[in-house]
This record gives C-alpha cells, structure tokens and sequence, in this order.
C-alpha cells in the first residue's frame, strides 16, 4: 500500500483481473486487480451504470453540472460530456461553480474550472456569496466569531452554496443538478444524520422519490453520479486520464473541528479492516432511505414567507434567517 496525498492506493505487480498487463491496483473489496487502462474502463462503465440503474437522466434534460475544479466534480463532467456527445443528446451541459470568497483558496480551483470548460468546450457559469448576499464567506465568517452561537465555517457556506446551486440551476433553465459527491462524501453524510438522527433528511434524500408537483417549484432534481465510486479511485482516475485538477482541500476544513472530518477518520479507520464498509453505508442509506420515504406521512408543507421555499414550522426558512440576520451586520 502506498499513501499518495492522504490516498491509500494498493498497487502491486501481477496480472490484471481482465488482461495481461502487469502493474496493478489491488480493489480490496472486491478483489479485482486491474491495470491503469481497464481501470480507467471500469470507472467509466460504474459511473453509465449508475446513471441507468438509478434512472438518474432522460435523453431531453437540461444539466447543470456544479464544477469546483476538484478532483470530483472534473470526473463527473467530463463523464457526463463524453456521455452526452455519444448519445447525441440535444441539451448542451452547463458547468456552474459558486465563489464562496475563500482568500488562497477558491480563486485558484476557480481558474482550473475555467480552462477546463474551455478546453472541452462548456459553458461555464460562476455565482459568488458576493454577489448575492453582499459578502464572502471569509467576511461572514469575520462577523459571526463574534456571536456566541458561532457555529463552524461548513454550516453557514452549505447552507448559501444549496440555496445558490439550486437557484441559479433553475435560472439557467436546467432540470437536473449534477453533483459530483463520491462513495466516500455518501458514507461519511449517512453516518453523520444517523449520528445526529436527521432521519427526515435520509428520506428526503431518496434517489427514486416522486418529487411533487408543489416541490419541484422550487427544487430541480439533483444526481450524483459517482455515489459507487470511492474517493480514492476518483484520485487514480484523474491522474490516469491526465485531467486537470485543483489539488487542494478548503483551509476551513482543516481549522474547523468539524464532526464530519472526525465521522471520515472513523469510516477510513474501519476500512482498512472491512474494504467494503462504504459501500455497506451506501446500501443502508439506499434501503433506510426508500422505507423512511415510503413511510413517510405526505403532509402539506409550511411556505417561508419571505422567499416561499418550503420550510419546516419557522415562518422563515433557514437561507432566509441566515440572510436578514447578515443584514443586522451591514
Ligand atoms: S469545506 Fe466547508 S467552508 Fe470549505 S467549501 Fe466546503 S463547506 Fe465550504
Ligand atoms: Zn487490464
Ligand atoms: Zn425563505
């Protein structure tokens, strides 16, 4: 096993599991060992399958693909433009990246989304916190260190970059949101709401739900391609295809105490006993998901009554708050 950037990679010489090429990666989990060329094969064909099995698009749809430049989202849309030119589908993708305003960070990912759109011929989209709420991230974090009721950076630059992604997706007339979360972010979020016993959100996130008429209002279908992919294997495979990657991680992750990077140590721990425990997270989020939705009594939902967005039973919606309690600031 070698570690490359925080990735444990198990190479090793022997014969690949499909040819007779000799330099391997070892996927524990299932116990193939496959070469650079059939492993690059072998992600394209999970990430079809994945599309299909889970009926994540139709020929006609209109995609909006959020791109931070990373290793993920790169993988995904250049699955997903490679998808659609054989298919011939009439729809051109869009790429959209959120600026949050993180100095030495989001500047850098955001110049390697750009020329990635450009060298693949994309149209390419970029929405800043500025823009909407009149402030970085950096500087709404400034204001709320102040407060007692700090929370860490992650809640509030999640809570606008949904809000945002979802908004301007359906400005630009898309009807799919595609997000490039990996095998890795599925696990890790799972065991977060189960932590934190958020069972509304496991069902709310069933990937087979009938979204309402009255929701898709406001919300455009989101897809996540990758969700079998390990973080790992999405690191070896932008290296193999020589795509062009922003490398680092967000300096608020490393700051932050946050609980999510502790759950990621914890599943990555586990995993070098039990290769395969992401991918049981990701069967027990699809299973839990399906009977909590199923379930689930269909009540009607409380309208926020500034913006309209459903909301639980504030008269506010959570963005709305977040955005008039900014406004104390100005
Ligand atoms: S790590 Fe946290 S602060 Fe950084 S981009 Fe992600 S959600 Fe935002
Ligand atoms: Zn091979
Ligand atoms: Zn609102």
């Amino acid at each position: 096993m070698i570690n490359i950037n925080n990735y444990n990679i198990h190479l090793k010489y022997g014969k690949c599991t499909y040819c007779e090429n000799q330099i391997v990666f070892h996927r524990r989990h299932s116990g193939e060992f496959l070469c650079p060329q059939c492993f690059e094969k072998n992600i394209e064909k999970i990430i079809s399958k994945t599309i299909s099995k889970y009926n994540m698009l139709k020929f006609q749809d209109r995609i909006i693909v959020g791109l931070s430049g990373g290793k993920d989202s790169i993988t995904l849309l250049y699955n997903l433009k490679m998808i659609q030119e054989k298919s011939h589908q009439p729809e051109p993708l869009i790429a959209l990246s959120i600026d949050e305003g993180i100095n030495d960070y989001r500047h850098h990912s955001l110049e390697v989304a750009k020329e990635f759109c450009k060298k693949y011929n994309i149209e390419h989209k970029v929405i800043s916190f500025k823009d909407v709420t009149g402030k970085t991230l950096d500087e709404i974090i400034t204001i709320k260190k102040k407060s007692e009721e700090y929370r860490y950076a992650c809640n509030y630059c999640a809570l606008l970059r949904r809000r945002l992604l979802n908004d301007k997706a359906r400005d630009l007339g898309g009807n799919i949101l595609a997000l490039g979360h990996n095998l890795t972010d599925v696990a890790e979020t799972f065991l977060m709401n189960i932590l934190f016993k958020r069972f509304r959100l496991i069902s709310n996130q069933y990937l087979m739900k009938d979204q309402s008429a009255e929701r898709s209002k406001f919300f455009i279908k989101k897809i996540t391609p990758l969700m079998r992919i390990p973080e790992e294997e999405v690191f070896m495979y932008v290296n193999i295809k020589k795509l062009n990657y922003y490398a680092s991680h967000c300096p608020y992750r490393e700051i932050d105490p946050i609980m999510r990077k502790k759950v990621l140590e914890f599943i990555q721990a586990i995993k070098k006993d039990s290769p395969e425990i992401e991918y049981n997270l990701l069967n027990g989020f699809l299973e839990l998901s399906e009977l909590l939705y199923t379930q689930e009594e269909k009540k009607s939902f409380n309208s926020c009554i500034n913006c309209g967005y459903p909301t639980g039973n504030n008269t506010l919606c959570n963005y709305c708050t977040f955005i008039k309690e900014l406004e104390l600031y100005c």
